[in-house]
C-alpha cells in the first residue's frame, strides 16, 4: 500500500537516498531540510522517474517549523504514515577543543530535533491509531570513540528517545531505530576541527553507500502492520 512519508534532512546521504528509495516502491514522500534548492533537485528527479512528493524548508531544532511540516503533509494528504527522523550534524572533536557551540549544535539538531519531530507526529498517530517513526541513530548510539563523546551521546540519547517511545506508544504505532555505520554521505564537512578532521579521513576509508541504509528504512516500513522491527545495524564489513 502506498504510504505518506515524510523524511527530515533529505537534501543529501542518507536522507536523500532513502527518499529516492521510498518514492521508486510507489511512496508519496515529503522532503524537508534546510537546503531547499537541492530538495526541489530532488523531488524533480523523483517525479521525472514516475514518483510523487513535496518539499518544504524544515529546521528541526524549530519546534513550530517542525509541527507546520508534520501539519502541512497532513493537511495535503489526509495523513502522514511514517517519520524518518534522519536529519542529524556531526561537528567532532575531542572536549578539551571546548567547540562548545557545536556541541549545543548537534544536541539541539540530533536530540531536540528527534523531539520535536516525535511531538509533531505522535498526536496524529495517537488520533488515527497508527503510524511509523524511523529514527536514524548510529553506532555511536552503541560504542563511543575519541572527538565523538558529544556526538554519540546525542545517539545514545536518540536511541533512548525512540526506545521509550515504543515501550509507550499505542500498539498500533510502530517505532524504528536504524543505526548506521560509516556511510557515504555529507556528514563528515561539518567538522571544523582539524584533528578530529584528519581522523576521519582514515575511518571513512571504507563507506558503505547510503542505498544500504535506505534499503533498512525500506524493509522496516514494507512490514506488515503487526510486525515491528525494532533496531538495525548496518555498518560495512570492515568496520570494527
Ligand atoms: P548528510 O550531512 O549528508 O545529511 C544530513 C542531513 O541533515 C542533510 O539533509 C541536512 O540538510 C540535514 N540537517 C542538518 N541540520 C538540519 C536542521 N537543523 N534541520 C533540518 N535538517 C537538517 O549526512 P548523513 O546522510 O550521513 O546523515 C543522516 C543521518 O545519518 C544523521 O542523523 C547522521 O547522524 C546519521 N548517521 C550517518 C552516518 C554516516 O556515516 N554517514 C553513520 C551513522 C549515522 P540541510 O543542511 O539542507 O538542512
Amino acid at each position: 500500500m502506498s504510504k505518506v512519508i515524510a523524511v527530515t534532512g533529505a537534501s543529501s546521504g542518507i536522507g536523500e537516498a532513502t527518499a529516492l528509495r521510498l518514492a521508486a516502491e510507489g511512496h508519496h514522500v515529503v522532503l524537508g531540510a534546510r537546503r531547499e534548492d537541492r530538495l526541489a533537485s530532488l523531488a524533480e528527479k523523483i517525479r521525472a522517474a514516475g514518483g510523487s512528493a513535496d518539499v518544504r524548508r524544515l529546521d528541526v531544532t524549530d519546534r513550530h517549523d517542525m509541527t507546520a511540516f508534520v501539519d502541512a503533509a497532513v493537511d495535503a494528504h489526509g495523513r502522514i504514515d511514517v517519520l524518518v527522523s534522519n536529519a542529524g550534524v556531526m561537528p567532532l572533536s575531542r572536549l578539551d577543543a571546548l567547540l562548545v557551540e557545536e556541541w549545543d549544535r548537534m544536541i539541539d539538531v540530533n536530540v531536540r530535533g528527534l523531539l520535536h519531530g516525535i511531538a509533531a507526529a505522535l498526536p496524529h498517530f495517537q488520533r488515527r491509531r497508527g503510524g511509523h517513526f524511523v529514527t536514524i541513530a548510529s553506532i555511536g548510539a552503541h560504542e563511543v570513540s575519541p572527538t565523538a563523546a558529544v556526538y554519540c551521546a546525542t545517539k545514545y540519547a536518540a536511541w533512548a528517545i525512540t526506545e521509550g517511545l515504543r515501550q509507550e506508544a499505542d500498539p498500533s504505532i510502530r517505532v524504528t531505530t536504524i543505526s548506521p555505520g560509516v556511510t557515504e554521505s555529507e556528514l563528515a564537512g561539518s567538522i571544523t576541527d582539524p584533528g578530529a578532521r584528519a581522523l576521519m579521513g582514515d575511518y571513512r576509508a571504507n563507506t558503505i553507500p547510503a542505498g544500504a541504509i535506505a534499503d533498512a528504512v525500506a524493509y522496516a516500513i514494507a512490514q506488515p502492520a503487526d510486525v515491528d522491527v525494532n533496531e538495525m545495524i548496518i555498518r560495512p564489513t570492515r568496520q570494527r
